[in-house]
């Protein structure tokens, strides 16, 4: 940790780096840390709401690192700092063991059937073994399987071999996990390539959600996005829903479920249920 480590040590770095290479260096080794004492690391959670049944179908895991010295630090800093090395299958590893942890404990503590989703990183699927990673940790808590679902995003395809990915969706299908395509429409992949692969959950990217209500052309293109994923057989999910406005919009185009801060922030484990809870009632109340 930065502070065991001392000033000393930060005096060895080449003099010509930059604050920022410095932090991302301190940040990585901190993070090794962290994922090997685990408690800084959390994971929290945000529902998904059915707009059409009014009714939560699960949660998105989403990571917290509260650093000793630095706070709260964010996952789109500290997750794709992993990501340049193998750490990144640590700390994944961790967190898809507690989210399904934590998903089996709300069954147990007398809760429907929840969902739950987590974030896997494009490193993890191409290094190899996560399907027998995800095999291992669903029959060590007993999750129903169809309860988990993976996120992954398009940068799964950049610099990789179709046919390799291709084959291990197919193998995280076959154990009976649903997966999602997170972040739809910020990537580069064509359209004609993506919708050839087994996704159960099409996620809109929150740019879009925010845009439909102030572009016509905009709403266009959601309402394109949404009957061709429901065409194809997928769950259509919005992210960043912030206004009742936009949840108006969304239902209106026949999108299935919303995620954002309009029910709830990310929030931990204990609090989130009952937080959505009393979000839902007021979304109610107010329709
Ligand atoms: P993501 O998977 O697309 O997660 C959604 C992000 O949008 C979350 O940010 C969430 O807090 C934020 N969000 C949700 N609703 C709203 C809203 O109404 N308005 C706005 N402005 N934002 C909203 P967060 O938690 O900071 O995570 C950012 C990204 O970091 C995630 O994007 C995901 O790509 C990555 N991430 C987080 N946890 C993990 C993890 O455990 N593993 C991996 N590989 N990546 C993770
Ligand atoms: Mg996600
Ligand atoms: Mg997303
Ligand atoms: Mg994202």
């Amino acid at each position: 940790r930065a502070k065991e480590l001392g000033r000393g040590q930060f005096a060895r770095f080449a003099p010509e780096m930059s604050a920022v290479a410095i932090r991302k260096m301190a940040l990585a080794h901190d993070l090794r840390e962290a994922v090997k004492k685990e408690d800084e690391l959390q994971v929290w959670f945000q529902p998904q709401i059915d707009i059409h049944h009014d009714k939560i179908v699960g949660f998105e895991a989403l990571m917290r690192w509260e650093h000793p010295e630095m706070g709260f630090i964010s996952p789109t800093e500290f997750i794709p700092l992993a990501e340049s090395s193998s750490l990144i299958c640590d700390v994944g590893h961790w967190v898809l063991s507690e989210s399904v942890r934590v998903a089996k404990r709300w069954i147990d503590e007398g809760n429907p059937p929840y969902e739950v989703a987590v974030n896997v990183s494009a490193a993890q699927i191409w290094q190899g073994s996560i399907e027998y990673e995800i095999a291992d940790i669903l029959r060590e808590t007993g999750l129903p399987p169809h309860l988990l679902c993976i996120e992954l995003t398009e940068s799964l395809f950049v610099d990789h071999a179709e046919f390799s990915v291709r084959q291990t969706l197919g193998k995280l299908k076959a154990l009976g996990v649903t997966l999602a395509l997170d972040d739809f429409g910020t990537g580069y992949s064509s359209l004609g390539y993506l919708i050839q692969l087994p996704f159960d959950k099409l996620k809109i990217d929150r740019v879009f959600v925010a845009e439909a209500h102030k572009s016509e052309r905009m709403q266009h293109i959601l309402k394109g996005i949404i009957a061709l994923g429901k065409g194809l057989g997928m769950v259509i999910v919005a992210e960043g829903v912030e206004t009742p406005m936009e949840l108006a919009l969304l239902k209106d185009l026949d999108c299935d479920q919303i995620q954002g801060f309009l029910y709830a922030r990310p929030a931990p484990r204990d609090v989130i249920i009952q937080t959505t809870k009393r979000a839902m009632a007021r979304q109610r109340s107010a329709a």
